[in-house]
């Protein structure tokens, strides 16, 4: 498996509309915090590669050739939902 790509946040655009961009490919998001929760994607960049810490992880059901059990989010994904104001329950969905 491929080593996954690590999103960072670049700007803050506005209070609540951020800007993340990824540090190995030129994929970027402008992303709305809840409760307006909004993702833009404005460079598709490495599009096969595992974006952690952007909003890939808030998309339940499989990610691109990652299949994921419900509950079975990695720590550096729950960490970044917490620190977004998303509480990840296992099983909830
Ligand atoms: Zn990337």
């Amino acid at each position: 498996m491929p080593a996954p790509h690590e999103m960072t946040r670049t700007k803050t655009l506005e209070p609540g509309a951020e800007e993340w961009s990824c540090t190995r490919c030129s994929r970027r998001l402008l992303l709305r915090r809840p409760p307006a929760f909004e993702k833009i994607v404005l460079d598709r960049g490495d599009e096969w590669a595992m974006h952690v810490g952007g909003t890939d992880g808030l998309q339940p059901g499989p990610v691109q050739g990652r299949p994921t059990a419900p509950g079975d989010l990695p720590a550096q994904e729950r960490n970044w939902l917490a620190e977004h104001g998303i509480e990840w329950k296992p099983g909830s969905a």
